[in-house]
């Protein structure tokens, strides 16, 4: 029987998850409140409707098998009905619940002596002002920060100012010497399996989080305290799902868990082609209920986001796209949506190579030539 499975959320994600889809028996829907998204062409079914509204996740979530999300913004009380009435929802509602929520988040990997920066939880900002002593920090706001806009770093007394006058988290700067994320797959039955860690390697004058290398470059003794926290930090969820663990590298070399994202993304784009099953084919096989499948690179990879470009806003038209397209290296994923925005995620490009100087030279070629434009 070919079963029904919705997917809150048609954002990029969304879209490559569909595109994942296809190779499987399975229906899709998908729940957006833009029917132009670029999830919403790619479906068999897309429903308008806001994921933040109870009704509306309630009423979607009764049409379908099995549900998953894209981005955690979403009405977890729907879920949880659903739950309690036998849906199948990955990552459980439990999951969304305690993620959703820096606070929460970060309790969490406390319980599980999970090792973090040291933070103290802040109701508002005059909480906040009596904590001078603990800065240098970042103020992390507990709900409704996305898109960069629930951070501040806090250097100095005087930056206080800037610190949310809400719950927030007040987390110790941590000195970083890498950014790397890990992906956990875990099955319904339990099984795991682990993709190799990413960095992030950033452009200093942009101090943009730009590429992404596959494998990181990581001593074997940290490799295994990486994937051994990594683990714990997926497991003690007690859910399937996908999990990407966010961590930083200390300049001790000591690992910190910055956050976790229960679900596809950003840092997995590279997988769909530098690996054997990717992130998007992989969350099928738990929804579904298949074996998982091999995270084994085929190729080391570096991954560029292609951002819309700076003063340029309106309907995109792609520079330098054909020079690009003729890179043999390089895979090409343009997102679809129709207006660009300094900063908007447009598409990503995947370059593979087994040598780094090739990874790193196309990427700077691609990230300087494919320019979404207004
Ligand atoms: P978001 O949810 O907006 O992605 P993050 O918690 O990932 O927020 O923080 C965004 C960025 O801020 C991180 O990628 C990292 O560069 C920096 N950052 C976050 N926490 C710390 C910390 N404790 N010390 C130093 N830098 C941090």
């Amino acid at each position: 029987m070919i079963k029904k499975a919705g997917i809150l959320g048609g954002g990029q994600l969304g879209r490559m998850l569909l595109q994942a889809a296809a190779n499987y028996p399975v229906e899709t829907y998908v729940l957006e409140n833009d029917a132009e998204c670029p999830a919403a062409h790619l479906c068999h079914h897309f429903e308008l409707g806001d994921i933040r509204d109870f009704d509306a996740v309630y009423t979607f979530g009764k049409k379908v098998d099995v549900l998953t999300i894209e981005i955690e913004n979403v009405n977890v009380e729907a879920l949880e009905k659903l739950e309690a009435e036998g849906l199948k929802i990955i990552p459980r509602p439990s999951v969304l619940r305690t993620i959703k929520n820096k606070i929460l988040q970060k309790q969490y990997y406390q319980q599980h002596q999970i090792p973090g920066a040291p933070f103290i939880i802040t109701q508002n900002r005059e909480e906040l002002a009596q904590h001078a002593d603990f800065l240098p920090a970042v103020h992390k706001i507990g709900e409704g920060g996305y898109d960069g806009k629930g951070v501040q770093l806090l250097r100095e007394q005087a930056d206080i100012a800037k610190g949310f006058d809400a719950p927030a988290v007040l987390e110790k700067m941590v000195d970083i010497h890498k950014e790397i994320a890990q992906t956990v797959a875990i099955s319904e039955s339990g099984a795991t399996a682990l993709y190799p860690p990413v960095e992030m390697l950033f452009d200093p004058t942009l101090n943009l989080l730009d590429y992404q290398l596959c494998p990181a470059e990581l001593s074997t003794q940290t490799l295994y305290r990486v994937e051994a926290i990594a683990l714990t930090v997926a497991r003690n969820f007690k859910s399937p799902g996908l999990f990407a663990v966010e961590m930083f590298i200390d300049k001790n070399g000591d690992v910190q868990v910055n956050e976790t994202a229960p679900r596809v993304h950003n840092s997995g784009h590279h997988t769909i082609e530098a690996h054997y099953s990717s992130q998007f084919d992989m969350l099928w096989r738990i929804m579904l209920n298949y074996p998982l499948g091999s995270t084994d690179a085929i190729l080391p990879s570096i991954m560029v986001n292609i951002i819309g470009t700076d003063g340029h806003s309106g309907p995109v038209k792609y520079e330098g796209l054909e020079e690009v397209l003729k890179i043999e290296n390089a895979f090409i994923h343009l997102y679809g949506k129709k207006e660009t925005r300094p900063g908007r995620k447009m598409g990503h490009v995947t370059i593979l190579s087994n040598e780094k100087q090739e990874l790193l030279h196309q990427s700077n070629r691609i990230k300087h030539t494919l320019l979404p434009k207004a």
